[in-house]
């Protein structure tokens, strides 16, 4: 007789192991799919782990998990080639609990030490497994089909946590392939340093943190998209992520933009002495442009980067909101399971609180942002490098009254960056009246 769970989770990354831990914490009967041979082996992101929903459901997490350090201070830098204007913020809020809800993290140790909280708590994990296909009868899903033996595997339903590339939503007809707006190539390298180099050239010390982005021609070669470079204990996570549309029609290679990045001399004297550790590329949503057609159907839910949930807009903010989808996908089945229901009908209540939660207002909210930054590429090129310009100018040590120059700069503005000159109006006018 065939084997049937009461739940299959596929995916073993934040969103998946979240749904996991939190089904089989409330007794269900769960089987959580991993193509890696462990959890996390095979994940790639920025670095910064944001954890609301975590503390939530274990409080206090970071007592045990194995986080790199909290974010005691973020910074934004603007590059020309060769200059840098930045702005940053830190407070010692961020360093009392919950730590502003901000870790950096490994990911190859993070998501195993997560998943194993999910088997301690009752779910079934099976590494080296690669789902290939759902079964479908009629139109509900019943189950999987995994590269393995006896790989037919049943369930009431079944959660798609298998990441940005999702064959599963795609299996389910809830999306086609990938377009190259749709989705951003990261490419990262976490780079050794001694601790004391580290922790002196950063000024932080203990277990405080830095997170640090950079947008503009030195960070991208003006692609769109940015670049980042966090620390770790005794290491640096550096990278550069860029919307893989841009990526083909400016003809750039992936390797040279991350040589780019860190051949830029404010870069290259952060990262002065450190020696390459581990080097890994991977896609992620971009810009709401993935959002599905739909995320459940009858036995079947979508989480997490397979639905394309990701906020790409300040830095990139995907965990948590992978951990919420998560966390409601698994109260939406236990919903579905006290009515003996797992139709569509039953398990849209996940897409419905998803939509009102903080994850669907924050992916609407900035859906426009993305937009207005998509039509002006000159925010990626040629802003960056003359508000750089602009900078010099105003801090340049000369024989000369300040109003002339501050006249031609206004000038300047007004004609290489209308729109900004334009907003700049705007907040006068309000300011005046
Ligand atoms: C370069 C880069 C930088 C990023 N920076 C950040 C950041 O700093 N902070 C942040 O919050 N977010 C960041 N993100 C986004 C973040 O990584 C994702 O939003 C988050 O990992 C999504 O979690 P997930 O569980 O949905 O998917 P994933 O983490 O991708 O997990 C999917 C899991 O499914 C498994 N899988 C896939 N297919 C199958 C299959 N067919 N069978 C079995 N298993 C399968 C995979 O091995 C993986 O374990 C970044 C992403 C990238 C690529």
């Amino acid at each position: 007789m065939e084997e049937k769970f009461d739940a299959i989770v596929v995916g073993a990354g934040p969103a998946g192991t979240t749904a996991a831990y939190l089904l089989a914490k409330a007794g269900l009967n769960i089987i959580l799919l991993e193509r890696g041979d462990y959890p996390g082996t095979k994940n790639v992101f920025g670095g910064v782990l944001y954890s609301s929903v975590l503390n939530r459901l274990i409080p206090n997490f970071w007592e045990e998990a194995p986080v790199e350090r909290h974010v005691s201070a973020r910074q934004w830098y603007l590059l020309s080639p060769t200059d840098a204007l930045s702005f940053g913020f830190q407070s010692q809020e961020f360093d009392s609990p919950p730590f502003n809800n901000s870790f950096t993290v490994l990911r190859s140790q993070f998501d195993r030490w997560y998943a194993a909280k999910a088997e301690e708590a009752g779910a079934f994990l099976i590494t080296s497994t690669v789902v290939d296909d759902l079964l479908i009868e009629g139109e509900r899903v019943v189950g999987v089909r995994a590269r393995r033996d006896e790989g037919e595997l049943y369930a009431d339903v079944v959660i798609a946590a298998d990441g940005v590339n999702s064959l599963l939503a795609q299996k389910a007809g809830f999306r086609e392939e990938l377009k190259p707006e749709a989705v951003a190539l990261g490419i990262k390298e976490v780079i050794a340093l001694p601790t004391a180099v580290l922790e002196e050239r950063f000024h932080i010390s203990g277990d405080r943190g830095l997170a640090m982005e950079f947008f503009g021609e030195g960070a991208t070669k003006g692609l769109e998209g940015s670049a980042f470079l966090y620390t770790n204990k005794d290491s640096l996570s550096l990278g550069v992520t860029v919307v893989l549309k841009s990526l083909f029609e400016k003809k750039e290679k992936s390797v040279e933009l991350v040589e780019h990045f860190k051949s830029h001399p404010v870069v290259k004297e952060l990262i002065k002495g450190g020696e390459l550790r581990e080097y890994q590329a991977h896609l992620i949503p971009y810009g709401n442009r993935t959002l599905l057609t739909g995320l459940c159907r009858d036995g079947l839910l979508v989480v997490g980067d397979a639905a394309g949930l990701v906020n790409p807009t300040l830095y990139y903010e995907g965990t948590n909101m992978a951990m919420a989808s998560g966390a409601m996908a698994a109260e939406a089945i236990l919903a579905a399971r006290e009515e003996g229901d797992f139709s569509q009908r039953s398990l849209s209540r996940y897409q419905q609180r998803l939509e009102q939660s903080f994850v669907g207002q924050d992916l609407t909210q900035y859906r426009g942002l993305g937009r207005l930054m998509e039509e002006r590429p000159q925010l990626y090129t040629s802003y960056a490098t003359l508000l750089c310009r602009l900078a010099a100018e105003f801090l340049a040590v000369r024989e000369e009254p300040r109003g002339m120059r501050e006249r031609a700069m206004a000038g300047r503005v007004q004609k290489e960056m209308p729109d900004l000159w334009e907003a700049w109006q705007t907040v006068r006018r309000w300011y005046e009246t």
